[in-house]
């Protein structure tokens, strides 16, 4: 589980992160809103690695995270873009995580027979569960496919695979669905609760889309000025909004 506490953010002369708290229990969902420029994308770039914080701590179930790269944090990170390699099949942009990993711990191995027998048995097993996680996102039919012959929901399921299938230890989203249509937007809100469930790894979902919010999760972190004002689980946030602010928010029309 990620514990946040008091981390704090600021660009040049703008305070963004004002001491964030927030924690994300093991197995849980939570949604995390709040008006655009609040700083939810920051946030999410400070706990994957890719942005610093200026204080604060961020532990992973107990680890702390500071000083740590992208790559050694097992956290997993799907953008509304997908950023899916437009030049490899599904199959190949699933299995690319995998072969970062554990080709790059073969290259150790301090002989080279040893090294090439290794690489054929990490290949296959990489193949295996391409294929597996395939099967259960659904997307098996998929994998040959490249990026421009997928619908934007295909592309979709294909990222989320691809992040899924390195087994982290969080999962962060930052409004994976704002370039679907309606309908496929409702769709995929199932799939991805879905995929939350069978997994049970805990997720940080950012969205900007209240009904999202309020369908998919168990919590919702509500974050305005620069903190969480309140997390609770959904029909609470709307029972009881603990703050003027949260109420404001969370009342006003989409
Ligand atoms: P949205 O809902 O529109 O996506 P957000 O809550 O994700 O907004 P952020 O992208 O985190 O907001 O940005 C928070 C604030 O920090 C904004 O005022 C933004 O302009 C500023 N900001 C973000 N990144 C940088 C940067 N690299 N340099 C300077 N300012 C930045
Ligand atoms: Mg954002």
């Amino acid at each position: 589980h990620l514990v946040i506490a008091g981390l704090r953010k600021g660009f040049a002369d703008t305070q963004v992160l004002g001491g964030i708290d927030l924690q994300v229990d093991a197995g849980e969902f939570i949604a995390l809103v709040g008006p655009s420029g609040c700083g939810k994308s920051t946030l999410l770039r400070i706990i994957a690695g890719l942005e610093s914080a200026d204080s604060g701590t961020l532990t992973l179930d107990g680890q702390d995270l500071t000083g740590l790269g992208t790559a050694d944090r097992n956290i997993a990170m799907v953008f509304q873009s997908y950023a899916l390699y437009p030049h490899l099949t599904a199959g190949q942009n699933m299995a690319v995580p995998l072969m970062m990993r554990r080709l790059s711990a073969l290259a150790r191995l301090p002989f080279v027979g040893a090294m090439v027998r290794g690489r054929a048995a990490v290949l296959s097993a990489i193949r295996a569960e391409v294929n597996q996680m395939a099967e259960t996102l659904k997307i098996a039919h998929l994998l040959a496919r490249k990026p421009g012959q997928m619908s934007g929901g295909q592309r979709q399921r294909v990222a989320l695979g691809r992040a899924m299938v390195r087994r982290p230890a969080l999962f962060l989203m930052d409004e994976p669905l704002s370039n679907l249509d309606a309908n496929l937007r409702v769709h995929a809100r199932g799939e991805i609760v879905e995929m939350h469930r069978r997994s049970g790894v805990p997720t940080l979902y950012v969205t900007h889309d209240q009904a999202e919010a309020l369908s998919m999760a168990d919590r919702v972190a509500v974050m305005i000025g620069g903190a969480v004002l309140q997390i609770a689980p959904p029909r609470e946030i709307y029972d009881n909004p603990t703050h003027i602010e949260v109420a404001r928010f969370i009342g006003q029309p989409q």
